[in-house]
């Protein structure tokens, strides 16, 4: 999907709701990115050892699920990513 249509995607909470899904590529684990995400680069500069971009989809994935001591960057990715598409928890 083109960034033009996952903006608009986005700004329809119901049909974003309804729509999104794991990205194929996150490792297994709690957290994961979904399909919605723009490629704005905000995870991967806060929490660079669990967030790596697909340059085939330009969309971005969890490439190792958080440490413990890496958590807290995972969460202010999460708190910042402007379309909500970062999932997972402590
Ligand atoms: S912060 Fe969100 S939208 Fe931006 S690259 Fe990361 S997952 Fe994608």
């Amino acid at each position: 999907m083109d960034i033009e249509s996952k903006i608009l995607r986005n700004l329809d909470p119901i049909k974003k709701a309804s729509t999104n899904t794991r990205y194929s590529k996150n490792v297994p684990g709690k957290w994961l990115v979904d399909d919605s995400c723009i490629d704005c680069d905000y995870c991967k500069n806060i929490a660079f050892n669990n967030f790596k971009r697909d340059t085939e989809d330009g969309q971005y994935y969890v490439c190792k699920q958080p440490t413990e001591s890496e958590i807290s960057k995972c969460l202010e990715a999460k708190k910042k990513c402007p379309v909500n598409a970062i999932h997972g928890s402590k």
